[in-house]
């Protein structure tokens, strides 16, 4: 066939929802365990609540998704350095081409993790064949760092995590921090310090209501007055003068992508980049690219959905693949307008954070 009609008939084949939003974008949890117990996301008393697949099931739905247009992966959790057998997976993953494409190319492969763990897998993940990497690290106070995470002497190892994924070549690496209004917010300028001294791309997310329902010393509940938006962000970073510049001012960068979720900008000399994602106060819902798949096998349409979508259990049944796409379509084809968060009447998603993958 002609390259260009078989170019159209690939990008016919693209996931499109009913509100005409390409999905390019998977989001795949490979467990719902983790080893932090960050307050704004976990209990720490629950534990995992949902089965972790077999890689192989992860790579066989992965795979369909490609077929059906999906370029970029994030892999995520819980803690997905936790999973044994992860750089198989990330290797497997990495040998997948996107079909929507003039020609064949590698998918954006990229993973979410905490960093406890990253040290000492950030080279063997980069030659595994990931693309990206983003670390969370809500401060870059340890005892604050610590408070948060409420594992002690955890900032260090995040760090080191975070030196060895700049050094195996998978920079620059953007470092995600959720700010708590009272709790971490004091660290918004000392994050501006460590983008430009990292060389590493800050990402300030706003805190959304997708935390388990908690109790205790620092059990932290959503409430909208917690969140700290994007307008105060940019104002206190814009009356910011970094160390050694002399002079405050943010710089906005345009976005990298028609379906960029972030905010992007940069001081006088160019040195350090922040993100700011907002999804509380700037829905970006209009231009989602995304699904999840749960560790379990579920696809979830929207993170706020109240319903899951049971792929692994029309695997187990023996469904073909002609079958389980034609399933994918039809789910995705339903994904939600948008999330209803901080509205009268908004109901907490059936899933928290940690057990859909972030
Ligand atoms: N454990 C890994 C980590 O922390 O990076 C991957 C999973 S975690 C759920 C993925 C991202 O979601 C992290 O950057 C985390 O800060 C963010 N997150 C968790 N709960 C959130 C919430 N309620 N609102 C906004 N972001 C949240
Ligand atoms: Fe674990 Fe990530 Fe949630 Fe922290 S944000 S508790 S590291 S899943």
């Amino acid at each position: 066939m002609n390259p260009l009609f078989s170019q159209l008939a690939a990008a016919r084949r693209r996931l499109r929802d009913s509100h005409g939003r390409a999905i390019t974008d998977l989001r795949v949890s490979v467990t719902d365990r983790c080893n932090f117990r960050c307050v704004y996301c976990r209990t720490g008393n629950e534990g995992a609540q949902f089965a972790e697949l077999a890689h192989a099931d992860y790579l066989r739905m992965i795979r369909l998704f490609v077929s059906l247009g999906v370029e970029k992966i994030r892999l995520t959790g819980g803690e997905p350095l936790l999973r044994a057998g992860l750089l198989d997976l990330v290797r497997e993953v990495a040998s997948l081409r996107t079909v929507c494409t003039a020609t064949p190319q590698p998918l954006d492969l990229a993973l979410t993790t905490n960093g406890h763990l990253l040290a000492g897998m950030a080279q063997p993940l980069k030659d595994a064949g990931l693309t990206r990497i983003t670390v969370s690290m809500d401060a870059v106070d340890p005892e604050t760092f610590s408070r948060i995470t409420r594992v002690p002497r955890s900032f260090d190892r995040v760090l080191a995590g975070i030196r060895a994924a700049t050094d195996a070549g998978l920079g620059p690496v953007k470092v995600n921090c959720v700010l708590l209004r009272g709790f971490n917010d004091g660290q918004i300028e000392a994050f501006a310090e460590f983008s430009r001294r990292e060389n590493v791309i800050v990402r300030f997310i706003e805190w959304m209501p997708l935390e388990e329902a908690s109790t205790g010393e620092h059990a932290r509940k959503w409430t909208k007055e917690a969140v700290v938006t994007l307008d105060e962000i940019v104002e206190r970073l814009d009356r910011y003068a970094p160390a050694g510049l002399g002079s405050s001012g943010l710089i906005e960068l345009p976005p990298n992508a028609s379906s960029e979720t972030a905010r992007r900008y940069t001081f006088a000399d160019g040195v350090g980049e922040i993100g700011i994602i907002a999804p509380v106060s700037r829905p970006f819902c209009g231009h989602c690219s995304r699904v999840r798949l749960t560790s379990d096998g579920k696809i979830r349409t929207c993170l706020f959905s109240q319903t899951d979508h049971d792929l692994a259990g029309r695997m187990v049944r023996g469904a073909t693949d002609a079958e389980l796409s034609a399933y994918i379509r039809q789910v995705v084809d339903r994904k939600e307008a948008r999330h209803h968060i901080g509205e009268p009447g908004f109901e907490k998603p059936s899933r928290s954070m940690v057990h859909i993958g972030g």
